[in-house]
């Protein structure tokens, strides 16, 4: 024991000393190795015109550049990735979705071990579990489990985020909020087991039974933490038909119903002539985390506009305007009202993104796949940058494809409002005018969501018993230095008037 650690620093000054181009060739073929007869098809690096495409996720502003991003084929490569990756002293980093706010899944000179191309789903007999490739995007998620209940609104489903480009490991990893959490708990919450990679390269299994503490912690206790999870057994429940609500406050649909240009001087959304949007968040924010549990709801702030969308599970219409009327909201300004009922699903999940309403089934089963049956490699090209593309086929190849997910400049940070300390009135009125400092070419919003979660779990997620609501800051970012330097200032400012308040 002592003489092997004694040759440790001896190997990793050794290896230290090759040249970073002979090291990242020394890995090449390691993964080449793996990966066999397409090695060359699967293996990017930055001597590759594909790179930057295939490096780069959601987001395009992170100048993070690894040595070599490796697309896997197989669960099994995964293990003897992680082998190389430590041979050859880089850091091993796992990729699903990519949609990491600050590019961890593609960190400079790392191992970038991509499984997206691990999607499989398998829907058990009973309707109750699914078996889940760990690679898998929401989306594709959604799209199988809609085939497995044979086409049908109604039946089972998991309570996945709406976007649907998102990877379910990374969500995992996080929590996993999303539009029904207030009535059936969080993503972490529905889950059976996973099957795990370590760093010593075993495959275990993670379960309430097995590896318990490992169990706990992939769930919400950080992406890349604890191994890589190459497949996820999820909790599947029925879902009931569900009611909808979308109502949207701007200031020239209150002009025109005016009769008059009431828009204030800003031109932000009015109430009568007022700008409505702090007073709209006040209330919102008083009642949407302490509303029926049914209800889980978002309001999403804009400069213009202030827009309220609620999801409440397996609520008749009737029984969703009687929990809405008692918010106030309905009687701040004039907003624009849209109630529906008799939700499918995945019907519901497109209100406030493809329609005010949700659509009948027939329309719904239509549009779905445009955004929800992604591929592996899901997003926009990017301009001047060759496509990698090697074996891109959408979950239902016999449906047409999800449209490409824009990738974007975005500055993005997001807080929690705890339930001991709410913040007053007086902190939303500077909240929405510091909104106003903010260039309008980068759209800049809140994205606010009611928590206050009932239903209890034990996973790592930290925030589950304190969390009263979800404030997210959100922004285009801009090509101009200057420009984007005022908005990450801004961000700071706004952050440091935010801290003591939220966590
Ligand atoms: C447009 C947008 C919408 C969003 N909507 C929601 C939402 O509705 N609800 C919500 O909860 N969150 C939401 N998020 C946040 C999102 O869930 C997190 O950013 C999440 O980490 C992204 O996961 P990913 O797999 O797409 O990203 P990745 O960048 O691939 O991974 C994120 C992190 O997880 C690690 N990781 C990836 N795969 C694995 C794996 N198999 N095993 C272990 N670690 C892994 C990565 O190394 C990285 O650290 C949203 C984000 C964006 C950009």
């Amino acid at each position: 024991m002592r003489l092997s650690l004694f040759y440790i620093p001896l190997f990793a000054r050794a290896l230290l000393a090759k040249p970073w181009r002979t090291r990242r060739e020394d890995l090449k073929g390691c993964v080449a190795n793996v990966f066999g007869d397409n090695a060359a098809d699967r293996i990017v690096t930055a001597d590759d015109e594909t790179y930057t495409d295939a490096r780069i996720g959601e987001h395009i502003q992170d100048e993070q550049l690894p040595a070599l991003i490796a697309f896997v084929q197989h669960k099994d490569e995964v293990a003897p990735l992680i082998k190389c990756a430590k041979t050859h002293g880089v850091q091993p980093v796992p990729r699903s979705g990519g949609h990491h706010f600050l590019a961890y899944s593609a960190l400079k000179d790392a191992l970038v071990i991509d499984i997206s191309h691990i999607d499989h789903v398998q829907v058990s007999e009973d309707g109750a579990t699914a078996t889940v490739g760990g690679g898998i995007r929401l989306g594709a998620l959604y799209t199988a489990l809609h085939a497995a209940r044979g086409g049908s609104a109604d039946g089972f489903d998991w309570p996945g985020g709406i976007c649907p480009t998102v990877g379910l490991s990374g969500y995992l990893s996080s929590g996993g909020f999303n539009m029904q959490m207030r009535a059936v708990g969080l993503g972490v919450d529905s889950v059976v087991s996973a099957k795990v990679v370590l760093a010593n390269g075993c495959q275990v299994t993670a379960s309430p039974d097995e590896n318990p503490d490992l169990f706990w912690a992939i769930r919400g206790g950080g992406g890349g933490s604890y191994g890589i999870v190459v497949e996820w057994t999820l909790a599947l429940r029925e879902y009931p038909r569900s009611s909808m609500v979308l109502m949207r406050w701007n200031a020239d649909a209150d002009a025109n119903a005016n009769g008059n240009a009431t828009g204030n001087a800003t031109g932000n959304a009015t109430a009568a002539g007022q700008d409505a949007r702090a007073e709209v968040a006040k209330a919102w924010h008083a009642w949407a985390p302490r509303a029926d549990p049914a209800l889980t709801s978002q309001l999403l702030i804009y400069q213009h506009s202030v827009e309220f969308l609620g999801w409440c599970f397996g609520c008749a219409e009737d029984t969703l305007r009687s929990i809405v009327a008692e918010s106030g909201l309905p009687s701040l300004g004039l907003p624009e009202v849209h109630y529906s009922g008799g939700c499918g699903t995945n019907a519901a999940r497109a209100v406030g993104y493809l329609g005010d309403a949700c659509p009948p089934d027939e329309v719904a089963d239509q549009i779905a796949p445009y955004a929800l049956n992604t591929i592996q490699q899901p997003f926009t090209p990017l301009e001047g940058f060759p496509v990698f593309d090697w074996d891109q086929r959408p979950q239902a190849p016999e449906l047409p494809t999800a449209m490409p997910w824009p990738r974007a400049i975005r500055v993005a940070s997001s807080y929690f409002v705890q339930r001991d300390n709410i913040p007053d009135g007086e902190v939303i009125d500077e909240l929405v005018s510091r909104l106003d400092l903010l260039d309008p070419a980068g759209v800049p919003f809140y994205e606010w969501h009611a928590w206050n979660i009932s239903v209890s779990g034990d996973s790592a997620f930290p925030w589950r018993e304190q969390a009263y609501s979800h404030l997210e800051m959100v922004a285009w970012g801009s090509e101009d230095e200057e420009a984007q330097d005022g908005l990450v200032n801004w961000f700071e400012e706004t952050e440091a008037f935010l801290r003591p308040i939220v966590g």
